[in-house]
C-alpha cells in the first residue's frame, strides 16, 4: 500500500504573523494518522513553522530550491539552508516556476537530484496546459516531462520521489480534472514509471494530483487507484479545508 501524502503549497501568501496564525489553527485540527500532511509556506515563515509545529506530525516543505550550493547568487536559497531550516520536502518544477521563470525539465531534473542527494524528498510537478489538452497531446507532454524530470535518477532514488500531476488548466481556476480524467493520466504515469524502472519501483512512487482540490471533491479524486494524495494550493490557506482534504484520504 502506497502512503497517502497531502501537501499544501502556500505560494506567495501569508506574512510571518499570518503564517503563525494559520499554523496554530492547523495544529488544533485532528488529522487522520495514516496520512502524511506537509505544509510549504514561504521561505520567510519556515523558522516560525518549525517552532509552531514542534511536536506535531505535520511535516515541512519548501516551494523551490537553488541549483547552486552557495555563493554569489542573490535571492537564491540553497538546499543546505532548507535542510537546516527544518524542511524535509521541496516542491520542484511547479507550473508557475515553469511559466514565469522558464524552468525546463532539465533544470527541474537537476533540482530533483540536488534534493535527493541531500536526503530530502522532491515533489516534482508535471502537467499539460489547456491548449495541449485540447490539442490532444496530453499523453505526449506528460510522458516527455516525466522522462525529463526523472532522467538519470536511479531506481533506488526514484522510489523516494513524489510526482505531482497538475494539469495547468486546473490550477487556481476552480476547474478540476474529473476523477476519471485524473486517473487516466495517473495510470499513464504509473505505466511509464514501470517501463523506466520496474513494476515494483513504479508501485512505490507516490503520484499526487493537484488542481483546484477542495474538501468537496477530494474524496472522489483520492479514491482513484493511482492517485496517492494531493498537492493543494488555494484550499490549504484555511486550516479547516486543508484538514478536511487530509481527512478525505
Ligand atoms: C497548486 O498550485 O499546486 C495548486 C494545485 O493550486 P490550486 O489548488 O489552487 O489549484
Amino acid at each position: 500500500m502506497r502512503k497517502k501524502i497531502i501537501a499544501g503549497n502556500w505560494k506567495m501568501n501569508k506574512d510571518v504573523e499570518e503564517s503563525a496564525q494559520l499554523l496554530e489553527e492547523l495544529k488544533k485540527q485532528t488529522l487522520a494518522p495514516g496520512v502524511t500532511a506537509i505544509v510549504c509556506p514561504p521561505y520567510t515563515s519556515l523558522t516560525e513553522a518549525v517552532r509552531i509545529l514542534k511536536g506535531s506530525s505535520i511535516q515541512l516543505g519548501a516551494q523551490d530550491v537553488s541549483l547552486q550550493d552557495d555563493g554569489a547568487y542573490t535571492g537564491e536559497i540553497s538546499i543546505r539552508m532548507l535542510k537546516s531550516a527544518g524542511c524535509s520536502y521541496v516542491i520542484v518544477g511547479h507550473s508557475e516556476r515553469r511559466q514565469y521563470f522558464k524552468e525546463s525539465d532539465e533544470l527541474i531534473n537537476a533540482k530533483a537530484k540536488k534534493v535527493l542527494a541531500n536526503g530530502l524528498t522532491p515533489i516534482v510537478c508535471v502537467g499539460e496546459t489547456l491548449q495541449e489538452r485540447e490539442g490532444g497531446i496530453t499523453e505526449k507532454i506528460v510522458t516527455t516531462q516525466v522522462k525529463g524530470v526523472m532522467a538519470g535518477i536511479p531506481a533506488e532514488d526514484a522510489a523516494k520521489v513524489i510526482i505531482a500531476y497538475e494539469p495547468v488548466w486546473a490550477i487556481g481556476t476552480g476547474k478540476t480534472a474529473s476523477p476519471a480524467q485524473a486517473q487516466e493520466v495517473h495510470k499513464l504515469i504509473r505505466t511509464l514509471l514501470t517501463s523506466l524502472y520496474s513494476a515494483t519501483v513504479a508501485d512505490e512512487i507516490v503520484v499526487q494530483y493537484g488542481g483546484s482540490v477542495k474538501p468537496d471533491n477530494a474524496k472522489e479524486l483520492l479514491s482513484q487507484l493511482d492517485i496517492d494524495g494531493a498537492l493543494v494550493g488555494g484550499a490549504c490557506l484555511k486550516a479547516d479545508s486543508f484538514a478536511a482534504i487530509v481527512n478525505a484520504c
